[in-house]
């Protein structure tokens, strides 16, 4: 094996993606690890933010990412090794609100034409279905089981009698991710969303009642960051490979041997010397906007998780907030999440939370800051999909010592990204001669301690 001791890598991105990149690189032996990143902090879509109104019962922050911690082991590895507390915020269950009926209730128990004994059977058949798309060693859309998934999701339901469970989840798979476009994405999309529910127990999988973390869900990437070179507030002017990868700001340049590269592609085609091949995959990319819009409210209930119903029978408009909760039990700070469509504005965002305050009973909404706009759910269409287009990704990888880990490639939430940046250092990094040491003694130690036990 190639050892070679002074190998620069590059990150674009310090956000969950790159800074596990980072993370798993020095493990490996790495030394010279840049991280860069266009915000004036670390974190991205992994954004806790203080507010005023802070009492002794409550935290005082509220997310403007990242809403759930989702199960993975290498978030759990990075946790402790960074001495997150053990104790966690847990967030009410979440219920279904029907605008029409004015009904709430918990998903499994919404109303529909099926029967107890039908709904218990399609929970089973379907959880045990995702199974094949739970794996930790699996990561992104590789798996060609995704590209047989390219269909539209209705069908894939009514074609596998999953019509309850359609019901039962869309909602919440429409709020968390794909809101008024479920109707035209592949399922491989919906499936590997609903397969982060696998990850959890039976009664979490039923009651979604998800924790955060206690010091906030930025919290570890703020502490991991501050454990490596990350240079925040860079404005990347110019990507220009050759021998060595060259990428420029607006004051600085730096010189790597590999970049991986975890910001949005369409980034990297606006910067960067992009091959026919880059150019034509990543100018396919879709993607559409949500935002966060938090607020004082007085009259609302206290602990609570809706996820508003939106459904192509009564589709609700593009800017209508698909969930609602109260960030801190008590607080009466609520957060809403609309999404966004072209000609979405901020005012008719805000009408929309209005009129869903003025529905539920409450009232004085005070707007705490502008609404968070996010750039959503990088994707490409199901006829790319079906053609293979995750494979040409990924036969991309590597190419001009150029790596890419992102939403795109890996799928929207935080153990989907750590999982793919890590595999991603597992398949196209050898570890270096400093931790070949390291494990060799580990596993000097192991055998010895392993023969001790035997005499
Ligand atoms: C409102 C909301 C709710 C969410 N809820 C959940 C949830 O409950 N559970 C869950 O697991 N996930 C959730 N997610 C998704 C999760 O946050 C993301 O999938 C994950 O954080 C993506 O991480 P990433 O590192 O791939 O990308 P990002 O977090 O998007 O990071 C990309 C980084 O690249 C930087 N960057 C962009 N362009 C440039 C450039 N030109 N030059 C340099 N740097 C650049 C950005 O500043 C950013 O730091 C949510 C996201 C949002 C927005």
């Amino acid at each position: 094996m190639e050892i070679n001791h002074s190998v620069r890598i590059g990150i674009v991105g310090a956000a969950c993606a790159g800074l596990t990149a980072a993370e798993e690189l020095r493990d490996l032996g790495y030394q010279h690890i840049t991280l860069i990143d266009a915000k004036n902090r670390a974190g991205g879509k992994t954004y806790s933010i203080p507010y005023a109104h802070r009492t002794k019962q409550t935290r005082g922050i509220y997310e403007g990412g990242t809403v759930w911690v989702l199960p993975s082991p290498l978030y759990k590895k990075y946790k402790k090794r960074y001495g997150i507390s053990a104790s966690q915020h847990i967030m009410p269950p979440v219920q279904v609100f029907d605008l029409s009926s004015g009904k709430i209730s918990s998903p499994f128990l919404v109303q529909s034409q099926y029967s107890v004994v039908s709904r218990i059977k399609q929970v089973v058949k379907f959880f045990g279905k995702l199974k094949k798309y739970t794996r930790y060693d699996d990561p992104g859309y590789i798996n060609t089981a995704y590209r047989e998934m390219s269909e539209f999701s209705p069908q894939w339901f009514a074609n596998n009698d999953l019509g309850f469970i359609r019901e039962a989840l869309i909602p919440i798979a429409n709020a968390a991710q794909f809101g008024h476009i479920e109707e035209d994405v592949a399922t491989a999309y919906v499936i590997k969303l609903l397969a982060l529910l696998n990850r959890c127990d039976l009664p979490k999988k039923l009651l979604l009642n998800m924790p955060q973390l206690q010091e906030g869900n930025q919290e570890l990437w703020n502490r991991i960051a501050a454990n490596h070179d990350v240079r925040l507030g860079q404005t990347i002017t110019r990507v220009t490979r050759s021998q060595t990868i060259l990428v420029e700001t607006t004051s600085q340049q730096w010189e790597f041997d590999h970049l991986i590269w975890t910001a949005p592609v369409e980034e990297f085609l606006s910067l960067a010397d992009a091959s026919p091949e880059e150019r034509d995959i990543f100018s396919q990319v879709r993607t559409i906007k949500r935002a966060v819009i938090t607020c004082k409210v007085e009259g609302l209930p206290s602990n609570i998780f809706y996820c508003v119903r939106n459904t192509s029978q009564q589709p609700l408009p593009a800017s209508y907030p698909l969930a609602m909760y109260e960030v801190d039990p008590g607080s009466k700070i609520y957060s809403f999440y609309p999404f966004m469509d072209e000609t979405t504005t901020v005012e008719e965002l805000e009408n929309s939370v209005l009129d869903l305050v003025k529905r539920l009973g409450g009232s004085q909404v005070e707007f705490l800051t502008k609404p968070l706009i996010w750039k959503w759910f990088a994707h490409f269409s199901p006829q790319n999909l079906r053609e293979g287009i995750y494979e040409r990704l990924d036969m991309l990888q590597g190419c001009q010592n150029t790596y890419f880990a992102n939403e795109l490639t890996a799928g929207v939430s935080v153990p989907y990204g750590i999982e793919y940046a890590a595999d991603i250092v597992q398949r196209f990094f050898p570890p270096q001669a400093s931790s070949i040491g390291k494990m060799l003694q580990k596993q000097e130690l192991s055998t010895a301690s392993n023969q001790l036990a035997r005499h």
